[in-house]
Order: structure tokens, then C-alpha cells, then sequence
């Protein structure tokens, strides 16, 4: 905050949000926004890290998919005594999965409590279920009569022409189904901001470890949504993708660049040149020296990943400009070659973040000493932020008005803004 309200030269501006928290008075947290004109403020740690990964002299593929991102860099120079060939794989851990797991079951149970808390208290709109009217008939057949139904089961009552006979929006809500629903509405927004918080850091290390000169496959995650939604959902490939293509570009010199999936074909391909089809669902990269090849075998993901380190961009804003270097690749593969071998074979450089809670799977599953050492991933800068709650004050706070239209006393031009937007005139008493 003090970084920028020193410079009395900056634009810029307050903004009250409010959150919904049904644990606060009134049902809304409220906060301050700072809004500036300037670049975000960076930690000295984060410039740190910023200023060494711009300093490696590293080249590096991604391979991006459902389940996992893949990593591999090597020594621009291409020369072995500059380094070595680094891999990195970022999956969920088993932590991140039990957490995943038993988010989804709680928004399932949320969701349907609120069916069921709509539903009683609108029991005119839905009819019974098959069993609810299959029990009335029996208590019918025997002279009983009929057992009143409070949660009617069945599907929403429709009018002649096939549409609910009310709006759902025009439906009775209990309290009850307020608060449920305000707290389904803060888990969401709550689990958006660990996904994203998780796929920063993940960024942070890979560009760390790796150097912010990178290329990944251009492909279309709609088109993964669309055939694996679920996975995609936990995994959340794009974020991670959009996250390390913003630390990359944070870095001076660094750029995460695209190649088209069409000129270049990753994964069908092997680092000696030779075309290695293989089905989706084969994991593993072998080239057979009985069918003439080089014998190289890996993980896939890390083949893919290697070889787009070696992919050239005639014009580095036009993904379908990719070329493979197959000599290149070539060269490194012999120059490399037992390194590269391992590096391949499985992840090297573990960025995986540090867990808060729970059991770390790092320590339950520790990766033989001499293949894995950990980057240090900086921790939560607590210095530096401003406090996130000044307070709790004793009343509510009242709701929003109406909007002008609904208000009874509105009058025409004190509520609603000019239509002229020259003529409104800016007030900046600074
Ligand atoms: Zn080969």
C-alpha cells in the first residue's frame, strides 16, 4: 500500500467490493481495492527469482495435457558443461486429489440440499415423484387417504406449450436456502483462487528451474474440455499454461512461445527425426533400433516436451510458422546422450508447492536422492501486504438501494448518468 501512495504523481483509486460471506454480519465482506496506473507491486524475492531465471541460459519445451504438464530444458548452448538436461512433471498429488474430492462431495450435498429446500417451499410447481405417486394409489386402492407430500420428488410442473409453469427466478426462497446458496457461492470463488495460487507458484518454480525461454504445443483446451471435462476441471491446464506464460513474459527476455500442433506433430516424432505413431492412450516412447530407430525410450509427455525445445518460429506471433530442428535435436541427443536418457525416463526437478496442511506425498514417496532435489519455492510474503480485516463493525450493513428505476421518489437525471459521457464532468480533487 505504502509502495504506492508515496508517489502522489500516480493515478489512482479506492474501490469498496463486497464478498459474500455468510459468516459476516449482513452476509457481505467488505474490502478496499487499490487501483494504480503503474506495474503490480513484486516482492524483492520475486525479482530475485526473476532477475536468476533471466540469467539461465536454458531452452525449453512444455507439453501440455489433461492430466499433466511436462518440462524439459537443456543448455542453450548445447554444450555439457553448461548444464544439464532438467525434466519436470506437474500432476496432482495424492493430497490435491483427496482435497479435490472432498470439495466435490460437499458441493454435491450443498446442491442438494438447495433442490430440496426449493422444492419445499414451492411444492405447488413439482409434482410428485413415480414412487410418491405410486404410494398414493396403494393408500387410494385400500380406502386411505391420501398421505399429504411436503417435498414433492418430481419434475417441475410444465404449462401447455412444454415450459415450467413459473420462472425459477419467481420462486419462494427460505432463508435457509440463502445462506446454503451464499456459502456454495464462497467455496467456488474460494476453490477458483486456490487453483489459481497453485498454478502461480507451480509457474514460479518450473520458470525458476527451467529459464523463461519455453514452447509449447498450440492447442485448443475447449476441444479438451469438451471430451474430458472432469479432468480438465481438477487438473485446470489452462490456468496452469496462462500462469506460465505470464511468468515467462514477467521475465526480461523471456517469452512462452506457441507452435502449431499441425506443422510440428510432438508426439509422433523422436528426437533422432524418425516418425514414432503411436495411439493416445500408449504412454511411453520407444524407438525401436529393430525398425531402424534409435533406441531412445521415455516417458512421452517428456519426448514431446524435449523436442518442442528444439522447434524454431520464423515469426514468433505465428504458431503455424513452427519448424521442427531435427538436427539440432539430433545433436543434442548425441551430446547428451545418458543424461538425457534419465531426464526423459522420469521428472528431475520436483516444483511441486509445499502443502499446508495434511501429509506431504513427497516424504511418503521420497524419489531416490541423487535423481530429485527440490527448488526452493519462495513462501507467503507476509510483510508486505496490507491487513486483510481493519475490524468488525457491531450493525449490518444495510443492502444496496433499489436501482433508480425501482425507487419511488426517483427523479429523472439525478440518478442516471448523463447521456452525453463528454459532459460528465471528472472530479479529481488531487
Ligand atoms: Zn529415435
Amino acid at each position: 500500500m505504502a509502495h504506492f501512495l508515496i508517489r502522489p504523481e500516480l493515478w489512482h483509486k479506492i474501490d469498496l467490493v463486497r464478498n459474500r460471506d455468510v459468516s459476516a454480519p449482513g452476509g457481505w465482506r467488505y474490502e478496499a481495492h487499490l487501483s494504480v496506473l503503474a506495474d503490480g507491486y513484486v516482492s524483492p524475492a520475486t525479482t530475485i527469482r526473476r532477475t536468476q531465471a533471466a540469467a539461465l541460459d536454458r531452452v525449453g519445451g512444455v507439453d501440455g495435457n489433461v492430466s499433466n504438464l511436462a518440462v524439459v530444458s537443456l543448455p542453450a548452448t548445447g554444450d555439457r558443461a553448461h548444464g544439464k538436461v532438467l525434466s519436470s512433471r506437474i500432476t496432482l498429488t495424492s493430497d490435491e486429489q483427496a482435497t479435490l474430492a472432498r470439495q466435490s462431495k460437499q458441493t454435491r450435498d450443498r446442491n442438494k440440499a438447495l433442490d430440496r429446500s426449493r422444492r419445499a417451499s414451492n411444492p405447488v410447481h413439482y409434482r410428485p415423484s413415480r414412487p410418491q405417486q405410486q404410494r398414493d394409489e396403494r393408500r387410494a386402492a385400500k380406502g386411505l387417504k391420501p398421505r399429504r407430500t411436503t417435498v414433492p420428488a418430481g419434475a417441475r410442473t410444465l404449462n401447455a406449450t412444454g415450459k415450467p409453469r413459473q420462472a425459477h427466478r419467481r420462486d419462494e426462497l427460505s432463508n435457509t436456502y440463502l445462506r446454503l446458496r451464499g456459502r456454495q457461492t464462497m467455496a467456488a470463488a474460494c476453490a477458483a483462487e486456490a487453483s489459481q495460487h497453485r498454478a502461480r507458484r507451480l509457474a514460479a518454480g518450473l520458470v525458476a528451474a527451467h529459464g523463461a525461454r519455453l514452447t509449447i504445443e498450440d492447442c485448443d483446451i475447449r476441444s479438451w474440455f469438451r471430451r474430458w471435462g472432469r479432468a480438465c476441471q481438477a487438473t485446470t491446464p489452462g490456468r496452469l499454461i496462462a500462469a506460465l506464460a505470464a511468468e515467462c513474459a514477467a521475465v526480461n527476455g523471456g517469452r512462452l512461445l506457441r507452435a502449431s500442433t499441425f506443422a510440428t506433430a510432438l508426439s509422433q516424432h523422436c528426437l533422432c527425426g524418425r516418425r514414432a505413431p503411436k495411439p493416445l492412450n500408449q504412454r511411453t516412447h520407444h524407438c525401436d533400433p529393430d525398425e531402424g530407430g534409435c533406441g531412445l525410450r521415455g516417458d512421452r509427455d517428456l519426448v514431446a516436451a524435449a523436442l518442442a525445445a528444439y522447434t524454431t518460429l520464423t515469426d514468433p506471433d505465428a504458431p503455424s510458422t513452427a519448424r521442427l530442428d531435427i538436427l539440432q535435436a539430433r545433436n543434442a541427443q548425441i551430446v547428451f546422450h545418458q543424461g538425457l536418457q534419465e531426464a526423459l525416463t522420469e521428472s528431475t526437478v520436483d516444483v511441486s508447492p509445499p502443502h499446508s496442511r495434511g501429509r506431504s506425498t513427497t516424504a511418503a514417496h521420497p524419489a531416490p536422492a541423487h535423481t530429485q532435489h527440490r527448488l526452493p519455492v519462495p513462501g507467503p510474503q507476509t510483510a508486505a501486504s496490507a491487513r486483510r480485516t481493519a475490524g468488525t463493525w457491531i450493525t449490518a450493513t444495510p443492502d444496496e438501494t433499489r436501482t433508480a428505476l425501482l425507487r419511488p421518489k426517483a427523479h429523472a437525471g439525478t440518478t442516471r448518468p448523463h447521456p452525453d459521457p463528454s459532459r460528465t464532468p471528472l472530479r479529481d480533487s488531487s
